[in-house]
């Protein structure tokens, strides 16, 4: 049984269908990275696995349970939790309290504050600062360290390193591989960074215009065959350019 399940999922604004009938599935432990240009349907798509955003049609699965219909304080609770772009900590209470309230939202599990802190490091000097003092790589780490507080199976990573510095997405990375080799929380990312998302992540799956327009192995995957899906380009215009 997959960990998740995506199937032939369709999400619209009004009209606009810009998530069109989107499949993957995700095993244990499994990294799939999603890529694609801007307005291509990776924010919409993410808001839709993680309930902030209604489905149109298709089916969502967590650990074999059909989740499609479920709102988003039920589905964290059953081990989906979400690292939204742009972070959003409680910026008047320090780290640590931050990471207690995410751990009364989520379900009980491994991921206690000790184990947060040895997996991120990074943390344990700032544990006792307030959120809205802390440095944007700082901030970002706290809130993957506050969806890990919820036990989630399965982790969505929106745009992590967005307005980071070089060193700060460095060292985010640093964490994320560490958790990666624990192989316990599947992880669904979303990072603009090409080279980084092939690198990082098992799977890989390019959106263009609302569509999968390329999935596979990230390693079996040529940068050149990422690179035209993602533009939308025939092999041959490629070529000449
Ligand atoms: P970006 O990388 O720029 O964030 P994205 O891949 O995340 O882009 P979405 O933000 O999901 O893409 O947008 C997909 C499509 O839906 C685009 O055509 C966009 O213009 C449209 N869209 C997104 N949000 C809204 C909204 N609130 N109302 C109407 N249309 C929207």
């Amino acid at each position: 049984m997959s960990a998740f399940m995506v199937d032939q999922l369709v999400a619209k604004h009004g009209l606009l269908m810009a998530v069109r009938g989107v499949s993957f599935s995700l095993e244990k432990g499994e990294i799939l990275a999603i890529v694609g240009a801007n307005g291509a349907g990776k924010t919409t798509l993410f808001r839709s696995l993680s309930g902030v955003h209604p489905v149109d049609s298709g089916r969502i699965t967590l650990n074999g349970e059909d989740i499609t219909a479920w709102p988003a304080h039920q589905r964290v609770r059953s081990g989906l939790a979400m690292v939204p772009e742009g972070r959003r900590l409680f910026v008047d209470m320090t780290v640590r309290e931050n990471l207690q309230i995410a751990a009364e939202n989520g379900r009980s599990g491994d991921w206690v504050l000790d184990k947060v802190v040895a997996a991120l490091p990074v943390l344990e000097p700032i544990l006792n600062q307030v959120a809205g003092g802390l440095s944007g790589g700082q901030r970002q780490a706290v809130a993957i360290a506050r969806a890990l507080m919820c036990n989630p199976s399965v982790l969505l990573l929106d745009e992590v390193s967005l307005g980071l510095s070089p060193i700060a997405v460095e060292g985010l990375y640093q964490s994320l591989e560490q958790l990666k080799k624990s192989k316990v929380t599947s992880m669904i990312i979303v990072e603009q960074d090409l080279k980084r998302a092939i690198q990082f992540s098992d799977h890989l799956l390019c959106l263009l215009e609302g569509r999968v327009a390329l999935s596979g192995c990230s390693h079996e995957l040529t940068h050149k065959a990422i690179t035209q899906a993602y533009f939308g380009l025939e092999a041959e215009e490629t070529e000449n350019a």
